[in-house]
């Protein structure tokens, strides 16, 4: 790969160059993943994912976009304004692909598509085929308001994602340029970034806004790193610092409704997008996770490039903030559904979790740019938790499925989905797993690190030559990797076979005692530095850790061996005390992978399961759609209660498999951190539910999960919607195990009124059956409907129901949803 050395100096400019990180990731054409747990991964995303997500965008009118911008259509927009950004996204990844595995059917395709893309871009640079393609104007000629862009170019920052598509197209372009040499993409990301330089800037006359999505700023570092344009590095500082000096285009925000809003709830100026203060002011992670991690992504790479100590100081308190507050046990962040955002200090929950797949890569993209600001494994302790976990969780093992969210907990409403209206996550996957090879090696000088314990070839520059490794491992089930020195190359090229340097092999947190760099999350019987031992050449190495490394310093010969061995016992994690939804419950993990337990295991019931502090776990393995994996089982207690009976305690076994093979083998109950002990709060219910329809971000669960609603737009809880379906008719049922007397039922209705697109129904009315294929029976003619409270209907008499079912009719072009429900 191309890449551009710059050394330390003041530019005319007057921005301090400093270089770069002082720790380099591997090239990604240096690191050969040839075997074990991520082969099959890397090969997926090559020959399905990249695909199915070109074949989606076919489909979804995101291509076309770019061809009839390109002919300068006025009209023909499809989709959202922001899913430019997932093709560039899917560029980037295939390009990776490309860089390890030459096709000249794919490259063929991405040039066809790239030249549309240079043609959809207008003559200035400007590139958003939303508005080439007059998007933002009904067809009577009015604006378009609300529609995530506003009637001008720049005009609505907030939310428009202009910059923020741009800044995916310079990552695709430095990375199709720099596997292949073409300059074609990357010249459309000059002409685009010389255009935002001219219009963004601190003249008169020039725009004092930033991006209300951040991307941009960590992209205009690539490509100043690729072309050595310095105006790149300080456009990308000028739109950090504008971050918190004013509103981005509040005079111009549109609700949907047309009307002129000032600042909504999640406005433009707020921590929504990190715009309520400076970044250099900023110490806590808040707001809409992916805007959040790629803006701490931006802020590193400019203070490696340009050495700033402020920023520093800020995304160093903000990394603390997260990862003793505010991180997850899967590794991945921000815990609300609402506004796709941080929560506040330990608000961590399990079921209601958000933890978009899009804020897992964020999370994993920020802790690698800190290791190679500071070389400290404890960043490559979050980095990895979040790739087997929390990240890994949101692809299907098939390439072709994906999650948005990836919950800690389900009551059973996730199902991965083939695509999603947008499609962030999808794309972003493509371009994530080929970078997972760089993340394994890195090197400093004559250091060189072995982060990742991945099967693999690399070959890692240093600074007196280059050496060849060569790591053979069955990570993450078995706790063992040799690293095999191959060739040694001197400073002019010249294999010589020996040479002096150090290899920095990481001891991972979670074999020491450490499972993440805080007190948020400790292992109940802690592992110490006797569960991490080395040897070379056979013979133990004793060592003093520095950073997080074992360091290894001697004249390497070809052939030398190093093995290491981390003791890899089932371990169980205690969050801290102050994390309300974890208390009383533990989790299982082993080595870097975490365990859930999922109802098709369990006899479709995990939730109300029991596990003891001290259960003892018998190793086993799982089938997942004929991949098996290490599994384990323990004795547990199951906690059932029936809708009018008590609470019954049984004997059981809980099976337990690694968290990120969930939801393969159909929806179902699945949980993470398991009460220790009997309470009858943590009974399950005894009933099943079923619907016409639910939109994948919601949940079935969330209907009956006892999650009372403040009003009817209450977006805080979890909820039931039919979205996308309008103006249907829709059901939703409650099947009980056996038998139960119902006298009536409450609904609690969804309506998110100016925002959304739910509304209360425009009838309803209760079925019910004695037996589970018996014909359904209506109870009564049609219920209240009303917001902000329970709507009830009482039956005439008690009926002995096996399942009760609400039969809905949608308001004409409405969808609609349900936050709870009640039996009586
Ligand atoms: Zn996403």
């Amino acid at each position: 790969m191309k890449r551009l050395i710059l050394g330390m100096a003041v530019t005319a400019a007057g921005l301090c160059i400093a270089g770069d990180y002082p720790f380099q990731p591997a090239e990604m054409t240096n690191v050969a993943i040839r075997a074990g747990f991520w082969y099959p991964r890397f090969e997926t995303n090559r020959v399905v994912t990249v695909h199915v997500d070109f074949k989606k965008s076919e489909e979804t009118g995101r291509i076309s976009n770019f061809e009839l911008a390109g002919q300068r259509a006025a009209t023909g927009f499809r989709g959202i304004p922001f899913d430019d950004s997932d093709v560039y996204k899917i560029i980037e990844g295939a390009a990776y692909t490309l860089s390890t595995h030459p096709d000249p059917k794919l490259e063929k395709y991405l040039d066809d598509l790239i030249g549309h893309i240079a043609k959809a871009q207008e003559l200035d640079g400007y590139l958003y085929t939303a508005r080439t393609l007059g998007y933002n104007f009904t067809k009577d000629g009015r604006a378009r308001h609300g529609r995530m862009m506003g009637p001008t170019r720049w005009s609505y920052l907030a939310h428009s994602h202009e910059l923020y598509n741009i800044g995916h197209m310079y990552e695709a372009a430095v990375a199709y340029y720099q596997v292949t040499g073409k300059r074609t993409l990357l010249d459309v990301a000059i002409r685009s970034a010389d255009m935002v330089d001219r219009v963004f800037g601190p003249a008169p006359t020039q725009l004092k806004e930033t991006s209300g999505h951040e991307e941009i700023e960590l992209a205009l570092c690539k490509l100043y790193r690729v072309t050595g344009e310095e105006r790149y590095l300080r456009l990308a500082k000028f739109l950090l610092d504008r971050r918190g000096q004013g509103v981005l285009g509040e005079s111009k925000v549109f609700a949907q409704s047309g009307d002129l809003v000032k600042g909504g709830e999640l406005g433009a100026k707020g921590s929504y997008n990190q715009n309520h203060i400076p970044v250099t002011q900023q110490r806590e992670a808040v707001g809409h996770a992916v805007r959040a991690t790629y803006l701490y992504c931006g802020m590193a790479d400019v203070a490696a490039l340009a050495g700033n100590a402020e920023y520093v100081k800020a995304i160093d308190a903000i990394w603390e903030n997260v990862v003793s507050k505010k991180l997850h046990l899967n590794g991945s962040v921000g815990a609300r559904h609402r506004g796709e955002a941080f929560g506040a200090n330990y608000e961590l929950p399990n079921e209601r979790a958000y933890l978009e797949t899009c804020a897992g890569i964020g999370n994993a993209l920020w802790n690698q740019r800190m290791f190679l600001m500071y070389g400290d494994a404890k960043y490559v302790d979050v980095l990895e938790r979040v790739i087997y976990n929390g990240f890994l969780s949101g692809i299907s093992l098939g390439g072709d499925e994906f999650f948005y969210p990836n919950p800690q907990a389900s009551r059973g409403g996730y199902r991965r989905s083939k695509w999603f209206g947008c499609s962030c996550c999808p794309v972003n996957i493509v371009r994530f797993i080929p970078q997972i090879a760089q993340f394994a090696y890195a090197t400093r000088g004559d250091a060189a690190y072995v982060n990742l314990f991945v099967a693999s070839d690399a070959k890692l520059d240093l600074k007196g030559g280059r050496v060849a490794l060569s790591q053979e491992t069955e990570y993450p089930w078995k706790g063992l990797s040799r690293i095999e020195i191959g060739d040694i190359w001197g400073k002019t090229a010249s294999v010589q076979q020996q040479g002096r340097f150090t290899l920095n092999v990481r001891i991972p947190g979670w074999c020491v005692g450490r499972p993440v760099p805080s007190d948020l999350y400790v292992q109940t019987v802690p592992g110490s530095l006797k569960d991490f031992t080395v040897k070379v050449n056979g013979q133990p190495f004793a060592f003093t850790p520095q950073k997080g490394y074992c360091p290894i310093t001697r004249t390497w010969k070809k052939g030398d061996v190093v093995e290491v061995c981390m003791n890899m016992p089932v371990r169980r994690i205690k969050a801290h005390d102050a994390v309300v939804n974890d208390r009383g419950r533990l989790a299982v993990e082993c080595g870097p992978i975490l365990y859930c337990a999922e109802g098709v295991d369990n006899g479709g019931h995990v939730l109300d399961k029991v596990l003891a502090a001290d259960a003892v776990f018998t190793p086993t393995t799982c089938n997942v759609l004929g991949n098996v994996y290490p599994a384990f089982t323990a004795p547990a207690v199951s906690l059932r209660r029936g809708l009018t009976s008590g609470v019954r305690k049984e004997a059981t076994t809980l099976s337990l498999i690694p968290y990120f093979a969930w939801c393969h083998r159909g929806a179902g109950e699945m949980q993470v951190f398991f009460p220790t002990e009997a309470k009858d709060e943590n009974a399950a219910s005894d009933f099943k539910m079923s619907a016409s329809h639910c939109f994948p971000k919601d949940s079935l669960g969330a209907m009956c999960d006892g999650v009372l609603p403040k009003a009817s737009n209450d977006e805080s809880i979890p909820r039931f919607t039919f979205w996308d379906h309008c103006g249907t008719d829709e059901w939703v049922a409650c099947e009980f195990s056996s038998p139960e007397e119902v006298k009536g039922v409450s609904v609690y209705w969804f309506d998110d009124g100016a925002k959304g697109r739910c509304r209360l129904p425009a009838s309803w009315k209760v079925q019910w059956r004695p037996a589970k294929n018996a014909p359904w029976q209506d109870v009564a003619a049609e219920g209240p409907i009303a917001k902000d409270k329970f709507c009830t209907i009482d039956f005439p008499q008690p009926v002995k129901a096996q399942s009760v079912r609400l039969a809905i009719k949608l308001q004409h072009d409405w969808s609609g949803g349900i936050l709870e429900w009640r039996f009586r």
